[in-house]
């Protein structure tokens, strides 16, 4: 507690939570933070926060340490329990397993499995150190679970992973296309800026594509509750409806695009009739939504689309952001205030990941992996001779690889895996049967460090410095507000210390050149240099300016005064002609159908006051007042067909395992689905979540898994 001798001080930060990117005010003395408020001057949310944002400081009061991790914890065989150790004894040990695996088995025998919750700092370091020093590409992400369809998306159509339009565009919209997006409970800050902007402007038109009638989809002018997996059909249609009305803009396609003939063979098919029967939904709704989109071709309106995980999380998640792009193309709806495909990250820094190439198949400075001059680029950048051309493990593929026995030693950080990967049974299979399992975490009490021979205490936010970037485009300063508790590290200081020790072992002549550094600034200087004559060229950005200014939306190159609140104003696009690229999209069912074994469709997202696996959101109480614990919502019709009845504890089965939870009567989903929330692991009554029902299956170029549905069961749960 506070006396009147204590000095009270405020700290400027950003929040940990979404991709929204809100800027805080922590207070606290020096030591303990005893309150958090919405920045007033952060142009992401002028001072207000949501309910997760407000209680921060909750997360960090003294009673939390108890679920910290707190010191590194060893264990040398895997039938023992881990003891505490010191750092160097960690470390040491951690680079001489990971040598010997290099040694014996190749440098694909490793790999690194990272956070879109780290710092911009943190994701450059481990990327290097996989790319870098060891030379293995096997570095990837949970961004891989949320964002990797947009990145395909946007470079599959536009050239480059750029999202073209900012916050503000709200604002100068007269219609909101909301696809696969709860955003009143996964981004409420956004949602505000919705409801204000609708408020303002009386005439704009919210549509809201979502198989359940969500809080965002109650709101809409237009919902459509389509059947899960059929965005694309939709999509198609409304395209269709726009050619056939003449709602196009063929001058802005013959300047700007390419590839829009083979589009409009492929959506002469896509009736509203043929549509509306794939979708399961009226037919009129959907000329209406083609309708709204395109102004009826009045060009002087505009059209955004907001889309997130619902439009990601797909066995075709690529196409259906595509999809979405085509409608925008052929409209011109995009690099004017107001328009443009605007996929919301769903973590706090999702994008500075993407920015660094922390993902498997990608590069420093939204660099592709695949490209043999980017190799060259980046291998220059770091004076190392090259940089490995086979690609990296996904998601996905790390854990099938290390279920196989290939991947013989993994560091894990920030993320628990055993919780928020698909078929979670067999992520929990191949943890315990890898050879030696690193797990960074701040909170010992994640289902993943469960699996840990070797567990790191991590720093928390309010105790690391460094950036993030949101889904604008907008780099945000985050600051240590109080020190690290017990002997915790920041992410990227110890990856530093274990690089080093472990470029020793393995002789890499270029550790020391590879890692010369001591601060996080240093570590970004580099990052910023990476961006040099990029799309994202950030050459202009210092810590300085970013604290005295403000934060800032990329591209800011050198020499320039601001960012870019909008691309692809002058309908110049990053690819070899110059132009946009519409692409064929066709409709394809999800992964896994509903059949008389499993005949309900279930779907999964988030609650309005949860985040992620409630490792930090799960230690506030007030936080369960709006959910008190994990509930499937299932349609009135579909229980009395099965006599079951509000409050039952009810068995849901998949083809990959059951959870055990209860059940809640709920006219938002329709009959034949059924929605689970995605926040309980171990926590919940069978110790299992969502994730033990969900299927691995995933897009051919994201590489995304088809988190968002499976086909289940529902029973009545008798204990036996
Ligand atoms: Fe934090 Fe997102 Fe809420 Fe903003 S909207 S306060 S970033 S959780």
């Amino acid at each position: 507690p506070h006396t009147p001798t204590t000095p009270r001080l405020e700290t400027r930060s950003t929040c940990c939570y979404c991709g929204v990117g809100c800027g805080v005010i922590i207070e606290h003395d020096g030591k303990q933070i005893s309150g958090v408020r919405g920045d007033p001057e952060h142009p992401a949310n002028f001072g207000r926060l949501c309910s997760k944002g407000s209680t921060l400081h909750l997360t960090m009061t003294e009673d939390s340490l108890a679920v910290r991790a707190l010191y590194p914890e060893l264990r040398k065989q895997r039938e023992q329990p881990r003891q505490r150790c010191d750092w160097h004894t960690a470390l040491d040990h951690a680079a001489e397993r990971f040598a010997s695996v290099i040694r014996e088995h190749g440098p694909d025998a490793v790999a690194f499995y990272i956070s879109g919750q780290l710092l911009t700092e943190d994701y450059y370091v481990f990327n290097k150190l996989a790319k870098g020093l060891i030379g293995t590409n096997n570095v990837d992400t949970n961004s891989r679970l949320c964002m990797s369809s947009a990145v395909a998306g946007y470079k599959l159509s536009l050239g480059a992973d750029a999202p073209p339009a900012c916050y503000e565009d709200i604002q100068h919209a007269d219609t909101l296309f909301i696809a696969g997006s709860n955003t009143a409970f996964a981004h409420p800050i956004l949602y505000r800026r919705i409801e204000d902007a609708r408020a303002a402007k009386p005439a704009m038109k919210l549509i809201v594509v979502d198989p359940r009638r969500t809080d965002t989809a109650a709101e809409a002018d237009l919902h459509l509750a389509i059947l899960p997996g059929t965005d694309i059909a939709l999509y198609n249609a409304m395209l269709h409806v726009m050619l056939w009305e003449d709602w196009i803009r063929p001058d802005y396609i013959a300047a700007h695009t390419e590839g829009f003939e083979a589009l409009r063979k492929t959506v002469r098919e896509y009736t509203p009739a043929m549509a509306a029967g794939i979708c399961g939904i009226d037919k009129k709704d959907i000329e209406k939504a083609a309708e709204w989109f395109a102004h009826a071709g009045d060009a002087s309106k505009a059209t955004l689309s907001m889309y997130c995980m619902g439009t990601n999380q797909s066995s075709h998640g690529t196409h259906n952001n595509a999809a979405i792009i085509n409608m925008h193309l052929a409209t011109a709806q995009i690099g004017k205030p107001g328009a443009g495909p605007f996929s919301l990250t769903g973590q706090p820094n999702a994008m500075g990941g993407r920015e660094v190439g922390g993902l498997a198949n990608l590069l420093s400075g939204h660099r592709d992996l695949a490209k043999p001059e980017h190799r060259a680029e980046v291998a220059q950048l770091w004076g190392i001779p090259e940089v490995p051309e086979k690609p990296g493990l996904s998601a996905v593929e790390l854990f099938d690889a290390m279920a196989a026995g290939q991947v013989k030693a993994v560091w894990i950080s920030c993320t628990n895996p055993a919780q928020s990967m698909p078929d979670q049974n067999l992520i929990r299979q191949a943890l315990s049967q890898c050879d030696f399992v690193v797990v960074q975490e701040a909170y010992r009490t994640t289902e993943t460090a469960r699996y840990a021979d070797l567990l790191l205490p991590a720093t928390s936010w309010g105790e690391k410095t460094g950036t993030v970037t949101n889904s604008e485009r907008r780099i945000s300063r985050v600051i240590q507000a109080v020190p690290a508790p017990g002997e915790a590290r920041h992410d990227w200081d110890a990856a530093l210390d274990f690089a080093r020790r472990l470029g020793n072992k393995l002789a890499n002549p270029h550790t020391a050149k590879l890692f010369p550094y001591s601060t996080e600034q240093e570590i970004w200087n580099e990052h910023r240099e990476s961006t040099r004559g990029r799309d994202l060229d950030i050459t202009g950005l210092s810590y300085a300016m970013l604290e005295q200014q403000g934060p800032q939306q990329w591209p800011f190159p050198s020499g320039a005064h601001t960012g870019k609140a909008r691309l692809y104003e002058d309908g110049r696009f990053p690819t070899d002609s110059g132009k946009a690229r519409f692409v064929v999209t066709e409709h394809r069912e999800t992964a896994e159908k509903a059949d008389s074994k499993y005949p309900i469709r279930m779907t999964t997202g988030r609650l309005r006051d949860q985040w992620h696996g409630m490792s930090r959101t799960g230690t506030v109480a007030r936080l369960y007042a709006h959910e008190a614990e994990p509930l499937i919502h299932m349609n009135a019709a579909d229980m009395a067909r099965r006599g079951l009845k509000n409050g039952d504890t009810v068995r849901v089965k998949s083809r990959r395992g059951e959870v055990i939870l209860k059940l809640r009567e709920s006219e938002s989903v329709r009959a034949g689905q059924a929605f689970m929330p995605m926040h309980w692991g171990s926590n919940a009554m069978s110790g299992l979540g969502s994730n033990a029902l969900t299927i691995k299956t995933f897009d051919p170029f994201s590489k995304q898994p088809e988190l968002k549905h499976a086909a289940v069961q529902i029973e009545k749960y008798q204990a036996a």
